[in-house]
């Protein structure tokens, strides 16, 4: 009985959706769903969730109902699965009042595998009476992280998505996340009355992605070269913290010739979306966008993630950084990161008007994102430690790459705090460095602070060199600022025992930015393209082949074929459909839709 389900759950991965084997628990996940458990299921963003409740859907009778909060993506998971030749269709709100009766009769006749709904649109009497009248074959809960009062994407109505189980005691349900941390899975289960599912938590690692922090120094600069240098042409994301600085980042990017398209929460809807499909549709897009973009973005091949600003959270980092190499192959996770970054973090969480309990957590979550940027190990062990996950030096960021130098920075940091201690825990970065420094400037004089006794004492490091030292005093929580002061610096307790030389403090020496180029250092976990000159030359022409059929049926080129695909094609040039079969991503409807197209372009290429 269960080994014929797991066959049957293999078949149906072959043959609909064209791929070889099950990717980690898939195999597990969909094996307890077809059967009629529920589960919870944590996988990184990439991981293969959709196949969690696609495969099951089809393997049970009756409709898998999907609910996401991810309105504006319903058309193309709906397109792609056409594609595929499953029968799906959704229900929300973008639709006219025609589309929407005709999905309910479709509904109503059995006609579908798979319906996507809104959860406000699922709660509606109307929508619940409809879901009475059909067989169900599951319910899935894409995004459950939206149910966390504490996380950044709540939605009030996903707490009320309880009433599932009230309603369909015996229907099996599936939560699915790539939010990670321990207190969101707890408001998981509580919330959706999971206690009883089994939990599936991955592995949160992305080998192809490699991460880096680098000093901001003149950040439209860096910005510009590492996308000339590493990733001219393709597609990408850049995150800003304010609307402006999307903006104004998305004007300069264009005016440098880089196509660029912005997306915040403030522009209209309709200019929101515009932009949305563009990027999803045409090849080598940057986005310059606020973390309202990216939830559900399931484009495959998005080469980079660039952070401007500091996220608040690693859980944050992680989800956007996520976003990128889901087909895979090598990606890009780069952030600038500078001593105004810290402040700024710091002065939001300080300002905001939440309670004690709030704040004090968000600080805690800041001051694990600083831990990970002034890191003197790898980036990725610290990362999938927060995750609770253990690993070894990865060998794909930059601090394995290029390791840091630590040195012993008790004396400078001394330097540094009797000099905020004399200027009387009153000014600012900037004065407190010129004083550190030894300039007499204006506000110096004024002061009178050239009379200090600290006054030039570090004038043998550069103001580069100071700041670096400062942010990572603030970091460590020896120097504080003082938000309500226009921001001058003071000495918490912590800083005391420095002060007295009673321990001593490590950090990172401070080195100018170099450019680093991409070096083909291979790391386990994805595969070099290395085609052949007739090999490439057929690539490229499949992937002119897969715009124009794309752009013909409307969909965005990777619902065709993933690049993954369309390489392994020209590698293998296979001349008969049989052949082309053993293609991963090539299933039965593919291959009848798009068979003969292909081969007829191998044979072509062949006799070129
Ligand atoms: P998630 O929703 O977890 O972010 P997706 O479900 O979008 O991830 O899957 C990520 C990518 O991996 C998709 O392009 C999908 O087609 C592919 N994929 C998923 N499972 C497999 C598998 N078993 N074999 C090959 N490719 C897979
Ligand atoms: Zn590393």
């Amino acid at each position: 009985m269960a080994e014929d389900r797991q066959a049957r759950a293999l078949h149906v991965l072959q043959s609909v959706f064209g791929y070889p084997a099950f990717r980690g628990a898939q195999a597990d996940i969909v094996d307890l769903i077809a059967a009629g458990g529920d589960a919870l299921v944590l996988m990184p963003t990439g991981g293969g969730k959709s196949l969690c409740y696609q495969i099951p859907s089809l393997l049970r009778s009756g409709c898998g109902i999907i609910i996401s909060p991810l309105i504006a993506l319903m058309q193309d998971q709906v397109d792609a699965l056409a594609e595929l030749g499953v029968r799906a269709a959704f229900l929300n709100s973008t639709q006219s009042f025609e589309e929407a009766m005709n999905t309910e009769r479709a509904l109503r006749r059995g006609e579908l595998d798979l319906l996507y709904v809104a959860p406000e649109r699922l709660l509606t009497q109307r929508c619940l009476e409809l879901l009475d009248s059909i067989e169900i074959a599951l319910f899935a809960i894409d995004e459950a992280h939206c149910v966390s009062q504490w996380g950044h994407d709540f939605r009030p109505e996903y707490i009320r998505l309880s009433v599932l189980h009230e309603r369909y005691p015996a229907i099996p349900r599936i939560a699915l996340t790539a939010t990670a941390d321990f207190q969101t899975r707890s408001e998981i289960i509580e919330r959706l009355q999971l206690n009883t599912a089994q939990q599936f938590i991955s592995s949160f690692d992305r080998p192809n992605i490699r991460y880096q922090i680098v000093e901001k120094e003149n950040v439209r600069r860096q910005l510009l070269d590492f996308i000339r240098t590493d990733h001219a042409g393709e597609a990408g994301i850049v995150y800003c913290l304010s609307r402006k600085k999307v903006e104004e980042t998305a004007e300069f990017l264009n005016e440098s010739g880089i196509n660029a398209l912005a997306y915040h929460a403030g522009m209209d809807s309709s200019i929101r979306s515009k932009h949305q499909s563009r990027f999803l549709r045409e090849d080598g897009m940057v986005m310059v966008a606020t973390i309202a973009f990216g939830m559900g973005i399931d484009k495959p091949d998005v080469r980079f993630v660039v952070h401007l600003d500091l996220p608040k959270s690693i859980e944050g980092y992680y989800q956007e950084t996520g976003r990128g190499g889901r087909d895979g192959q090598p990606a890009d996770a780069w952030m600038a990161y500078g001593l105004q970054d810290v402040v700024q973090q710091r002065r939001m969480i300080e300002e905001s008007e939440a309670d004690i309990q709030f704040k004090r957590m968000q600080s805690a979550r800041l001051d694990a994102m600083l831990g990970l940027c002034e890191t003197l190990t790898c980036r990725r062990v610290r990362l999938l430690d927060y995750f609770g996950q253990a690993s070894k030096p990865c060998g794909n960021c930059d601090t394995c790459l290029n390791p840091p130098v630590s040195f012993d920075a008790t004396e400078v940091v001394q330097k540094l705090l009797s000099t905020i201690y004399r200027v009387g825990q009153r000014f600012g970065a900037i004065h407190v460095l010129e004083v550190l420094r030894g300039i007499d400037s204006e506000k110096v004089k004024q002061w009178r602070h050239h009379e200090l006794s600290t006054f030039g004492i570090g004038s043998d490091k550069s103001e580069a060199e100071w700041r670096a030292i400062l942010r990572q005093a603030i970091a460590m929580g020896l120097v504080e600022i003082d938000h309500e002061n226009y921001g001058s610096l003071r000495l918490p307790e912590a800083a005391r025992s420095v002060l007295k030389g009673e321990h001593s403090i490590a950090m990172r020496r401070y080195q100018k930015p170099v450019r680093q180029k991409r070096v083909s250092t291979k790391p386990t976990g994805y595969t070099e393209s290395d085609l052949s000159v007739a090999q490439q030359a057929l690539f490229e022409r499949l992937r002119w082949w897969r715009m124009e059929t794309a752009r013909a049926h409307n969909v965005p080129a990777y619902v065709i074929f993933h690049d993954a695909s369309l390489r392994e094609i020209a590698r293998a040039m296979p001349v008969s459909l049989d052949e082309l079969r053993n293609v991963s991503g090539v299933g039965e409807k593919k291959l009848e839709s798009y068979g003969e197209q292909i081969t007829a372009l191998v044979i072509e290429q062949q006799a070129a």
